[in-house]
């Protein structure tokens, strides 16, 4: 945790909402475990205290953004005289992923620029429960503390000292965009960056298998998954209000756990993530089966920014190509996959 960092963003938070530039500030508290921090809404200047920004912090908060925004909008349409009709502006923590997510938000029209006031901050990557839980073969964390790139934890059983890399989140390490790539104010000198050379090294290895082993790779993947949502439901692009899964007129899918109804769910979700997905790793955090979801984001992630030389959220000024098209857009991919 850095402490400098941690000042400013209280300072920039309390500041915002006691000159009534914003109505809420979305950011991270402490976690009740050790060495989480979970999200936190702030409406008061001096709950602005309870901010934290350290390597707990794995949520993409731009998921609240279109909920608040959009929860609060509809309210407003009920009153009757326009004139009476409040605005509301959110203040958030973004990290780098964060930020590419509002830019998404922007471009897809879900609100305004002056919606928003984007506190920003330089990250290092996140802490990937899963692989911590292995390395202290799953036992319970009583303590933990992060300090000089060592994960510090005491189980049950005793002390251990862990190197921060050995456990970062797979979408960290190879993080493109790990300082934010808009914010109205920054909490910190950028971050050292990742290793973002490195990004497509597992997907070059799953498009050297034929396609019969891809097929294979994708059945024995959703077979673990138990159709909870959990998925959906942490991604900042997913913010439907009825989701075509739960649509019945027309039904594009079962709602069963069977393979084929979960198959085509994923298959689905997977598709309207092409130049959706900003790799924050919400989806692959929540999932609670270890679904691999990440080798097919990461897939469409590749083709699109071979087919269509862009990254999602990465430049405002872009288009998302799923809402534009060009008579000469590749499709020999829909043939030849
Ligand atoms: S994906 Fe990048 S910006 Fe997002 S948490 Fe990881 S390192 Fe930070
Ligand atoms: S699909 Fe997963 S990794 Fe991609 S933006 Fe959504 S939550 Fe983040
Ligand atoms: S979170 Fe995992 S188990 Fe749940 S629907 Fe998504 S992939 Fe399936």
């Amino acid at each position: 945790m850095d402490e400098k960092i941690n000042a400013k963003i209280r300072e920039e938070a309390g500041k915002l909402l006691a000159d009534g530039k914003v109505d809420i500030v979305i950011g991270y508290e402490k976690g009740t475990l050790p060495l989480t921090s979970t999200p936190v809404f702030i409406t008061k200047p001096e709950e602005a205290e309870r901010l934290v920004w350290d390597e707990g912090c794995y949520q993409n908060l731009a998921k609240f953004v279109t909920d608040i925004l959009s929860a609060h909008k509809e309210a407003q349409r009920k009153i009757r005289n326009p004139e009476d009709r409040k605005k509301k502006t959110v203040g958030i923590i973004a990290k780098g992923c964060t930020s590419r997510s509002i830019i998404l938000h922007l471009q897809e029209r879900q609100y305004d620029r002056d919606e928003i006031v984007i506190i920003g901050v330089p990250c290092t990557g996140y802490i990937d429960r899963k692989k911590l839980a292995i390395l202290v073969d799953n036992e319970e964390i009583v303590e933990g503390s992060v300090s000089s790139g060592q994960v510090s934890v005491k189980t049950t059983s005793g002390e251990k000292k862990i190197a921060l890399t050995d456990v970062l989140a797979d979408n960290c390490i190879t993080c493109r965009f790990n300082n934010p790539v808009i914010s109205d104010v920054m909490a910190g000198d950028p971050a050292p960056a990742m290793q973002p050379d490195k990004e497509y090294e597992k997907i070059e290895a799953i498009e050297k298998l034929s396609t019969d082993e891809r097929f294979a790779y994708f059945v024995k993947e959703m077979s673990k998954c138990i159709r909870c949502y959990a998925c959906r439901q942490a991604c900042p692009s997913c913010y439907c209000k009825i989701c075509f899964v739960e649509q019945t007129q027309p039904q594009f899918t079962g709602l069963s756990a069977d393979a084929s109804d979960t198959q085509l769910f994923q298959m689905l979700r997977i598709f309207h993530m092409v130049g959706r997905c900003v790799d924050c790793g919400s989806c692959v955090n929540a999932c609670p089966m270890g679904v691999d979801l990440r080798a097919y984001l990461k897939k469409l992630d590749k083709d699109v920014l071979e087919l269509f030389e862009t990254r999602a959220g990465a430049r405002i000024e872009d288009v998302p190509p799923l809402s534009t098209y060009r008579e000469n857009d590749k499709e020999d991919f829909i043939y030849h996959p």
